[in-house]
């Protein structure tokens, strides 16, 4: 799809973040870690300090003018993000800090329901946080297991099939990798999780920012997404799930507005999405997640999409002259996000240096000579380097990057 935005027009949205016309050296800024957190449009910031010098009341809890107006942005907010990634109801968006607590969360309440036996399936493209919460539930004698990646960056489809069993409860994955750019087919994945019987945890903190994302297309039954790295304000995310699963889940956390009724002995949950939601939330900056969808929007993800791939083609062409780099991931870009990591001969992950100029934001490289391990490997990490306009990043193998 070609994009409906011209050249001229992106230079004119790099003005709408105002860090960006910040210098360093004399130099204007080069950020290329949009992965790691993205800048935020003023917009964002608008929504936020709107909140705090206008709207501040508690939300849900009173019926005076000024609560109300707190309670219709901060819902009307949730509606935005349902619509952004198209679930059915906005009782399936449940406000998190982020999308280590959404996976966090899930992990919690379906780990208590697993026993000896029962398998957790994950990836070695995994994040951290899509890593971490799984393995340790082999603590308590789960079978934690995962799925290889080819040398291509691919998932490994045929290690998946096989190691998906009638005792697998669940597959977490996500849908792109921070490290290899890679997308990931979760449909696919979905549906043959589930012709076992396995719910799908799909982290999407690194695709909601760079794609359209649409969970019911995807037929995953749970979705993380991370506010920040969208354009929103930290410490702020979402978890989709579907109704009927939710329903059936335990509370993550206790007390405040997830209660419907309490007793001495007893309390009832409060209807979702407020059963998981405990204590005030984050509302300024659901407001400014919201604010964020807006802008998004505005763009078009298509356009967003078709930006990042013309800028991945440029990285990827440009970097692959340089015969000391191996980039990683694959070379498709229908299949690939604007992640670029590489290797580079006798060159240290720390040594970065800064080294090109996009149109919307800038590149930035680092290197390392370390060589690709599992993410359970602490010796041996590969450095991910990323390079592109609106996402980059840079962490090690089974990253927190
Ligand atoms: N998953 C992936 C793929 C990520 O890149 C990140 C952040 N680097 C996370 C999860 C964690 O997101 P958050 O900071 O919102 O917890």
């Amino acid at each position: 799809m070609a994009s409906t935005i011209t050249p001229a027009r992106w230079v004119e949205i790099k003005k709408d973040f105002p860090t960006l016309a910040r210098t360093f050296n004399g130099k204007p800024l080069v950020y290329l870690d949009s992965a790691a957190t993205a800048q935020k449009p003023q917009a964002v910031t608008d929504a936020v300090v709107a909140y705090y010098t206008k709207h501040t009341a508690n939300v849900h809890r009173a019926v005076y003018e000024l609560s109300a107006e707190a309670t219709e942005r901060f819902e009307g907010a949730r509606e935005k993000l349902r619509k952004f990634i198209n679930a059915k109801s906005t009782k399936e968006v449940i406000w998190t800090k982020g999308a280590t607590e959404a996976i966090n969360l899930v992990r919690y309440s379906v780990g208590l329901n697993l026993k000896p036996g029962d398998k957790v399936l994950s990836t070695l493209m995994e994040h951290h946080s899509n890593f971490v919460p799984w393995q340790q539930l082999a603590r308590r004698g789960v079978e934690v297991d995962y799925v290889k990646v080819t040398p291509d960056g691919l998932l490994d489809l045929a290690d998946y099939e096989a190691k998906l069993t009638p005792n697998t409860k669940l597959v977490a994955v996500t849908q792109q990798s921070n490290v290899l750019g890679t997308i990931n087919d979760i449909r696919a994945i979905s549906d043959k999780a589930h012709a076992v019987g396995a719910q799908v945890m799909v982290d999407g903190a690194q695709s909601t920012p760079h794609m359209q994302v649409d969970v019911q297309a995807m037929d995953c039954d749970w979705f993380a997404v991370s506010g920040h790295k969208m354009l929103g304000p930290t410490g702020i995310g979402i978890l989709y799930g579907k109704e009927r699963i939710l329903e059936q889940m335990e509370p993550f956390h206790y007390g405040g507005d997830m209660i419907k009724e309490v007793k001495i002995l007893n309390t009832r949950w409060n209807d979702l999405p407020n059963k998981f939601e405990a204590g005030t939330q984050p509302i300024a900056e659901a407001i400014g997640l919201g604010a964020a969808v807006d802008y998004l929007n505005g763009i078009g993800m298509g356009n967003v999409r078709k930006h990042e791939q013309d800028l991945t083609a440029y990285a990827m062409d440009k970097l692959g002259k340089d015969a000391s780099l191996t980039i990683y991931g694959p070379r498709d870009l229908s299949i690939r996000g604007g992640v670029v990591s590489f290797t580079m001969k006798k060159v240290h992950r720390w040594s970065t240096t800064c080294t090109r100029r996009t149109s919307w934001t800038t590149t930035r490289t680092r290197a390392t000579s370390a060589r690709w391990r599992s993410p359970t490997s602490r010796r041996g990490r590969t450095t991910r380097c990323a390079a592109t306009a609106s996402s980059s990043s840079c962490s090690s193998t089974g990253s927190s990057g």
